[in-house]
């Protein structure tokens, strides 16, 4: 069955060019200009992915996201304007998967819905309890605590293991500076932003093969951090 997909956009010529994008793939789509259309047509549709233009008339970007996320997870990609840093932010602090900002290009449309629909697919088809996580050549044991780069055992910080493992367990999610700080410190402050930047540096230079070119943990810039599905040559996501 051809995966469905709902876009959110008051702007008639950024949902025609979205809607072109759409039609050269084998997705199903709807197009509507509204939050309160948005939100029947998320329920009637039962889409894949939602592709949310963050300024509509009538409503919030962000209660959009409220609304769907207390009942549903399927993959949100917000679509926000340059210049708007802290919309976006404030999206994925609230459950967006991801975001492209204005103008995107298509090809940039299309990698960032394949990386949404393969978190579903593997959200759908694995055990949220599965003590182990491989992702190409790393491999994570929650229960044991250890993490193995081609076959080798690695030894990270205590800091440098919850990074990974929060990443890991949201593979293919943007994750914010802020939602990271919270989840590996209890106590932060927005300054500690440097300080988990160095930590990912080290954490790179552990599991990434070559930490100037990431495979495994891609940087947003002023957003934050993703860990993307590895696929050999052949990575795709950004
Ligand atoms: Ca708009």
């Amino acid at each position: 069955m051809n995966k469905r997909i709902l876009v959110v956009e008051d702007d008639v010529a950024i949902g025609n060019l979205i809607k072109m994008t759409l039609s050269t793939q084998k997705y199903e789509y709807a197009i509507v200009r509204d939050g309160q259309s948005a939100l029947q047509k998320a329920i009637s549709m039962k889409p894949d992915v939602i592709i949310l233009d963050l300024g509509l008339p009538d409503m919030d970007g962000i209660d959009i996201i409220q609304k769907i996320r207390s009942w549903s997870q399927t993959a949100i990609i917000v679509v926000s304007a340059r210049g708007e840093e802290s919309d976006k932010i404030n999206a994925l602090d609230v459950g967006a998967d991801d975001y492209v900002t204005k103008p995107f290009s298509v090809d940039e449309l299309l990698a960032r819905i394949r990386v949404a629909l393969r978190r579903n697919a593997i959200d759908g088809s694995v055990n949220q309890e599965q003590p182990m996580f491989v992702n190409g050549h790393l491999q994570i044991n929650y229960l044991a605590n250890t993490v193995l780069v081609n076959g080798a055992e690695v030894h990270l910080t205590p800091i440098e293991y919850k990074l990974l493992v929060v990443l890991s367990k949201n593979v293919g999610k943007v994750l914010t500076h802020n939602f990271l700080l919270k989840e590996v410190w209890q106590n932060y402050l927005p300054s500690d932003i440097p300080s988990l930047r160095v930590f990912m540096a080290t954490l790179r230079k552990k599991i990434e093969e070559d930490p100037a070119n990431p495979k495994y943990i891609q940087t947003h810039i002023r957003v934050g951090y993703r860990m993307l599905r590895y696929e050999g040559d052949s990575m795709r996501g950004e």
